[in-house]
């Protein structure tokens, strides 16, 4: 292992100077041990460390990287944007189309408002649903994040977990007490909430394929059951898409899983690499917002121009990825680009689908030749590798791994030259620019490493 010298010096004044050294908590390598590598560049499917290491990453900026890092074209359409002015606060035509690229690759969306995070689009979801349904409750599940909004702070998944702090400090329990938090994949436990709150529940908030405790599944039928009885109770059904949408298919998770919900949240993909957060859904709850409905939401940055030229140039990317037959008709003419999600790239998913498949089986392998227990968990291009021998559906299960044995694999795979998310409780992503030899190096270095476990 090289030298780290140089992030060890910045992460030292670092200290002094931010709270923990680092602007979100899960960078500072808690979780693991010992300290952040600082970043110097970025390319591809690789991470340049200031002391000069190359490693292959498999954090992609926690979700957004799905073309790599400094992708040329989102380089260039940021580069383009920019000489054009770096913000109006009065409408650009890039909102538009950036409005159109989302309802046409997700059918769910009839109008959709953008914000800045995806902090801001649940929370804004949340109220929206509550202005909508004239309620106050609502439903979340343990080990599901949507952002660090007060009332959506409750068993939150990965940074919570990793420090030990499920519910944080600074949260009134009076801004927390509408929250129901229920197990995930139990749909007794969701009936019996309702049940128990008859007319008084007005959201149910998800992510469809949990990826902030880990990665694990819905069961199959759950994510149905949802939709069913939301329906029944006049409850609003929010898909939190902000790691999920655009990345286990063009539509999400909810095109993969063929569930249509009320809201859906964005983030993460559509600001390719630059600070963008959406929520859409049905015209008729949308038009609860200002300014034609009583529900509040704004945003002075919001539909930035350079953020949305990194996310159109990153949704057109994974869409010119298609097969050129589905962009003529049956005639051979030329369709348009924004009209149908059928139109969409499903070359870049097979790709991604392809690589996480290797993945998954390299390490499956290199786990039971050196008789490892790993529950290996895999969504596309999502996944997490549990410590441990049991099936992981939920929080509770994902908290029997065996985390000192992560950290242990951690660090040697970074000693190894690929850099995993730095918690057990979180998942890796694959990119398009990964290349299968990268994999082949992956599962190389996971079969060293886990020899010496
Ligand atoms: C990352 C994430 C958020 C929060 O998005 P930020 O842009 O970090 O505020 C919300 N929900 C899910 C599912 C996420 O993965």
């Amino acid at each position: 292992m090289i030298s780290r010298l140089k992030s060890e010096a910045l992460f030292a004044e670092a200290l002094k100077h931010i709270p923990g050294g680092v602007n979100s908590p899960v960078r500072a390598f808690r979780a693991v041990g010992g300290q952040p590598f600082f970043v110097e560049s970025a390319k591809g499917a690789r991470v340049k460390t200031v002391d000069g290491d190359e490693l292959i990453d498999y954090v992609g900026t926690w979700g957004p990287a799905i073309l790599g890092h400094a992708h040329p074209k989102i380089i260039a359409a940021v580069k383009a944007a920019a000489d054009h002015g770096t913000s109006f606060g009065i409408p650009n035509p890039f909102e538009v189309t950036m409005a159109k690229l989302i309802k046409s690759l997700v059918p769910s969306v009839d109008k959709v408002r953008l914000c800045n995070s995806g902090t801001e689009a649940c929370m804004s979801a949340i109220r929206l649903a509550r202005g909508f349904t004239k309620r106050d409750k609502f439903i979340k599940f343990d080990g599901c994040y949507h952002g660090h909004a007060d009332c959506l702070l409750v068993k939150a998944g990965s940074g919570a977990l990793t420090f030990g702090h499920p519910d944080s400090a600074g949260v009134p329990a009076d801004f927390a007490k509408h929250t129901l938090v229920l197990p995930f994949n139990d749909p007794k436990s969701v009936s019996a909430a309702f049940a128990a709150n008859r007319g008084q529940i007005a959201a149910v908030i998800i992510e469809p394929v949990p990826g902030n405790a880990g990665l694990y599944l819905p069961k199959p039928g759950y994510l149905e059951f949802l939709r069913k009885i939301t329906a029944e109770q006049g409850t609003v059904l929010i898909f939190d898409e902000v790691m999920t949408g655009f990345r286990l298919a063009p539509g999400g998770a909810q095109e993969r899983f063929g569930v249509r919900p009320d809201l859906s949240c964005f983030g993460k993909i559509i600001g390719g690499g630059l600070p963008v957060g959406a929520f859409g859904g049905r015209g008729d709850i949308m038009d609860f917002l200002a300014p034609l409905g009583p529900v509040y939401q704004a945003g002075t940055l919001s539909g930035n121009p350079l953020a949305m030229a990194a996310g159109i140039a990153a949704l057109d990317e994974l869409r010119s990825s298609r097969r050129k037959e589905a962009l003529t008709d049956s005639k051979g003419k030329q369709v348009s680009l924004l009209t149908s999600a059928a139109t969409f790239a499903d070359d870049a998913y097979a790709h991604l689908e392809q690589l996480g498949a290797q993945l998954e089986a390299g390490l499956r392998d290199a786990a039971k030749s050196a008789g490892v227990a790993v529950t290996f968990n895999r969504c596309g291009s999502m996944f997490c590798g549990y410590f441990t021998s049991e099936p992981v559906w939920n929080l509770g299960d994902a908290m029997k791994s065996d985390r000192e044995r992560f950290k242990k694999f951690f660090h040697g795979m970074l000693a190894e030259g690929v850099y995993l998310a730095p918690s057990q409780f979180e998942a890796g992503f694959i990119s398009t620019a990964h290349a299968p030899a990268d994999i082949e190096a992956t599962v190389k270095a996971a079969a060293k490493v886990m020899k010496t476990l």
